[in-house]
């Protein structure tokens, strides 16, 4: 089963797609990676759908991307004594250390640490921005703000402190809990909410030990500050619009959106954008003009990937937003203009690091667009490979072969990446051949056909690109 559309689609699951037949359709309508969010999820709830999935993978004999998605510190007042309150601008309120139900004068902030981190000056926003405050004295045990923006509050809302470095890691007990579950049940990505710090990301490194890749969500001002040392830290990115528009200037989201594209892209590491990219369509079986064009701005900049959020969780319409996606998606990369606005972005690795993986990345494209051929067929087991012919986001398509399941599903998540599992080749010749027939077999070719043929010589040695070979596609053997 082959699928032209080069930038991949991550489709979040949630009680609109509990059903496997909803999954599975979910998958054909194009959906590449499906992403399990631990701020709604159990263990138990995770563990239904990663085996549902895996058993649609195995019906349908295509590697399919699971993406756990941490919730991360996602900081919340306590409750009020009467379920809400309502601030006027100008007022005075609280937080404090004091668990007893609030009022309009104070209430509940459950983050000792948080606490001790404001400062006078800082910005407090509550549910989604809704209501801002900014503190006026800060004590280990309360903080004192003024109203800047009245409205009402209610038990348990968010809380985003745009200026503040959280004195924690971006790991909360909860995190490591819904982590360790994760883990053994063999997922391909895991997100991290809320990353400050280059640390954050090596921490839950440090605790996959190579059993999932890491993706940082880049939504908090103290990321965008080090931004190039998390992207090197991490295995990918999202942009993650959501709190980013809370906790930073909403008219600074867009801007911010291509920076981290560019970078990311540069630097060799897939770009995830989400959120609200089809919102409408929660309700709607139709996207507005703004959203279709929304997420064919991500496309043409060569993101990885566009992701469904509440659309393919909790909407009305989740196959067709899928759909809907995967079809401006097709759209946009067969238009006049997208090849002009790819390449003008076009990543490389710097002269420090260019090594033999990137020399034949940059040929193979090269190659492929000089003479034609028909696909860039890349033998990798840990994934590396493809990764960088990826970077370099060719015209042809890029067929991974790999023994291992594992990077294969992986691989879903990665622009042009077409993973197949099989078993790895002998020698130089039954790489080229075998190479030619999955090419032919899943319609990227036919007989008589280019192709490139790229590996690592003696097989087995990981990370050691250095062969590449043209050849032509013969009969089916
Ligand atoms: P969330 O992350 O849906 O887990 O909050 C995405 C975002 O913030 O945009
Ligand atoms: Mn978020």
């Amino acid at each position: 089963m082959r699928r032209i559309r080069r930038v991949k689609i991550i489709a979040t699951l949630g009680p609109a797609s509990t059903d496997r037949a909803v999954v599975a359709a979910l998958y054909q309508a194009g959906a590449d990676v499906f992403r399990i969010n631990m701020s709604h999820a159990d263990h138990d709830g995770m563990r239904a759908r990663i085996a549902m999935i895996r058993s649609i993978e195995e019906e349908l004999g295509r590697p399919i991307g699971i993406l756990v998605d941490l919730q991360g510190p996602k900081l919340r007042i306590g409750k009020f004594a009467e379920g809400k309150a309502i601030v006027e601008t100008g007022d005075r309120i609280a937080l404090d250390s004091d668990p007893a139900p609030g009022d309009r004068a104070r209430v509940h902030l459950p983050h000792p640490e948080i606490l001790g981190a404001l400062r006078p000056g800082h910005t407090v926003l509550i549910d989604d921005g809704r209501v801002r405050l900014r503190i006026v004295e800060a004590k280990p045990q309360r903080a004192l703000a003024e109203v800047v923006v009245g409205g009402l509050l209610s038990d348990r809302k968010g809380v985003s402190l745009p200026d503040t470095t959280i004195p924690v890691s971006a790991m909360t007990p909860k995190d490591r809990a819904d982590l360790e579950a994760a883990l053994p049940e063999g997922v391909d990505w895991i997100a991290l909410s809320f990353v400050q710090r280059p640390e954050d990301v090596l921490e839950v490194k440090r605790i996959a030990d190579g059993r999932a890749r890491i993706l940082a969500k880049i939504e908090k001002p103290q990321a965008i500050e080090c931004l190039d040392e998390i992207i090197d830290a991490a295995d990918a990115l999202m942009v993650a619009r959501g709190d980013l528009g809370v906790e930073m200037p909403i008219e600074q989201v867009p801007g911010l959106q291509k920076r981290i594209t560019r970078k990311a892209r540069r630097l060799g590491k897939p770009v995830v954008v989400a959120t609200q990219m089809l919102e409408s369509m929660v309700v709607a079986p139709v996207p507005t003009r703004a959203e279709v064009s929304d997420v064919a701005t991500a496309v043409f900049e060569g993101a990885d990937a566009v992701m469904l959020s509440a659309e393919s969780a909790a909407g009305q319409f989740p196959v067709e937003a899928v759909a809907m996606m995967s079809r401006i998606g097709d759209e946009v990369e067969q238009d006049s203009v997208y090849r002009s606005i790819i390449d003008a972005q076009r990543g490389r690795a710097s002269v420090s690091t260019f090594n033999e993986a990137d020399a034949i990345a940059v040929a193979a494209r090269d190659i492929a667009e000089q003479m034609e051929c028909k696909s860039i067929c890349a033998w990798t087991s840990s994934g590396s490979t493809a990764f960088v012919i990826a970077r370099e986001r060719p015209m042809a398509p890029i067929l991974a072969l790999t023994p291992y399941r594992e990077t294969a599903r992986r691989l879903a998540l990665v622009w042009g990446v077409h993973p197949i599992v099989t078993k790895d080749a002998s020698d130089v010749d039954d790489m080229v051949r075998r190479a030619a027939k999955w090419s032919n077999r899943e319609e990227f070719s036919k007989e008589g056909d280019r192709i490139i043929v790229i590996a690592g010589v003696p097989f087995g040695s990981p990370g050691a690109t250095n062969m590449l070979r043209i050849a032509h596609t013969g009969p089916e053997v």
